[in-house]
């Protein structure tokens, strides 16, 4: 089920030219209502697409003001209940609502580095972005060199 915008939390994130849940979306579906002539809500974000929504929960994950809810399968979590995440720089909380009202929270790490410290290429040289153009790139390196004769046709 696809994703929905809250317009009574929704901020706009605060009139940036992309908001946090269009730059996330891996599908664009997210869209800012500037002047609300879409949605009759100005500066409230809406998903434009629902149907092709992929219910990633990258939008509901990112969104600062938890404006974004996820309605899900009525066999997973029925009508009345919910799921929302609320995510910190090293941990999310998980709020499960239960149709009779019982709420559970539940806080996992996301993180075992502080966040920004990541390093890619832990350690070795940076790779040369130019070779990204060569198709044999991926088979003529050192850990994956291979015998090119078996993927050419003579
Ligand atoms: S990320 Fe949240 S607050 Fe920002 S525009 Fe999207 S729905 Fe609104
Ligand atoms: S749940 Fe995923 S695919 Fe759907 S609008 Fe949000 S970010 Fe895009």
């Amino acid at each position: 089920m696809p994703t929905f915008v809250r317009t009574d939390k929704c901020d706009g994130c605060k009139g940036q030219d992309k908001t946090a849940c269009m730059y996330i979306c891996p599908h664009d579906l997210m869209k800012l209502d500037k002047d609300g002539s879409e949605t009759g809500h100005a500066m409230k974000a809406f998903n434009q697409e629902p149907d092709q929504c992929w219910e990633c929960y990258s939008c509901v994950k990112i969104c600062p003001q938890q404006a974004i809810e996820c309605r899900h399968y009525a066999d997973i979590v029925p009508l009345g209940a919910s799921v929302q995440p609320l995510r910190g720089t090293d941990s999310i909380m998980w709020t499960i609502k239960f149709r009779n009202g019982n709420m559970k929270r539940f806080k996992f790490p996301i993180r075992t580095t502080p966040e920004g410290s990541a390093d890619p290429t832990v350690g070795l040289s940076n790779p040369d972005k130019s070779k990204l153009e060569d198709p044999t790139f991926l088979f003529n390196d050192d850990l994956h060199s291979c015998d090119m004769s078996q993927f050419v046709a003579g």
